[in-house]
């Protein structure tokens, strides 16, 4: 489904560039985001093959979790949650959204994800289910081609232009490798900038690397670029995954006031990356930047911000 590509006039000025916005913090799932246009390949795959229940695993602020919950709901399945987290006294945000569906919920150890999962399976199986497994994050080589698919949507919006950068927030690199893909075969001179929410340069560059073999073998294109060809950040996360420093705090508060709403787990993480690639020389003034908006608006709203 196709989300909207804006112009951000007055960051444009600021910035010195020229921004556009691909909104997949709108795509048409409560809560949108990326993990909505990943689960919406994953269930059309899985609908056909017959399968009628849903084990996943993610944090208690997890849009994965929460994509999941709402598409297993409305066809019907029904789905087991394992949280890797502590039981909230109060529910906000994505997990609130999750628990609403009716989705069973589970909370483990991080070391017990694997097994609560292969026994949420064999629990499912028991009731004469037919489950369907999917890793945190929706990480995927499905989840990886609705990314090389969005970027031929990108190019029906941008028309003549040629982006010069695409930046984006990345986690498990599905997103990131479905980009990259399209990208290489669509524009020569596009830089791809993945910006880390959570992993180290090393570990995170190599995930994207190969999440983007896996796309490319299923889609037989040939081998034409390196691991070190893959730009991820690991510099723009402070102290980690949900840590909100004060200068995430900041950015938040300037973008929001030309209109553009970022959040601190992924997406502020991400503009501050931009930010700093403009100051560094990385970006030129006067390129074309596609920002991909991932979503996050309910980690924002669960947030102390
Ligand atoms: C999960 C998520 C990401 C990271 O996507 P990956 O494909 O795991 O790299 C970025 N932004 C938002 C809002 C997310 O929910």
């Amino acid at each position: 489904m196709i989300t909207p590509l804006h112009k951000y006039t007055a960051l444009s000025s600021a910035m010195d560039i020229e921004l556009l916005i691909k909104r997949d913090d709108l795509y048409p799932l409560t809560g949108g985001g990326s993990k909505a246009r990943k689960l919406d390949t994953i269930f059309a795959d899985a609908l056909k093959k017959g399968y009628d229940a849903v084990v996943t695993t993610g944090s208690n602020q997890s849009n994965h979790l929460r994509s999941t919950a709402l598409f297993a709901a409305r066809f019907g399945w029904k789905s087991i949650m394992v949280i890797h987290d502590k039981e909230p006294s109060h529910y906000q945000g994505n997990l609130k959204i999750t628990a609403l569906t009716g989705a069973e919920i589970r909370f483990v150890d991080k070391t017990e994800v694997k097994d609560s999962m292969d026994k949420a399976m064999a629990d499912l199986r028991e009731l004469g289910y037919n489950p369907l497994y999917i890793w945190g994050g929706g990480h995927s080589v499905q989840g990886a081609y609705s990314y090389y698919k969005a970027v031929e949507e990108l190019k029906v919006q941008l028309g003549p232009i040629q982006p010069d950068f695409i930046v984006l927030p990345s986690g498990t690199g599905t997103t990131q490798a479905g980009i990259e893909i399209g990208i290489r075969q669509l524009y020569n001179d596009c830089q791809v900038l993945g910006v880390s929410v959570a992993r180290n340069t090393e570990r995170g560059r190599q995930a994207v690397y190969e999440s983007m073999n896996e796309l490319r073998q299923y889609l037989n294109l040939p081998l034409t670029y390196t691991e070190e060809d893959v730009f991820f950040d690991d510099s723009m996360m402070g102290a980690g995954y949900e840590d909100v420093f004060p200068e995430l705090e900041r950015v938040i508060k300037w973008a929001a006031q030309s209109g553009l709403i970022l959040d601190p787990t992924y997406t502020a993480k991400a503009f501050l990356g931009l930010k700093s690639y403009i100051i560094s020389g990385r970006i030129k003034k006067g390129s074309t930047v596609v920002f991909w908006h991932t979503g996050g608006l309910l980690n924002l709203m669960s947030s102390q911000i």
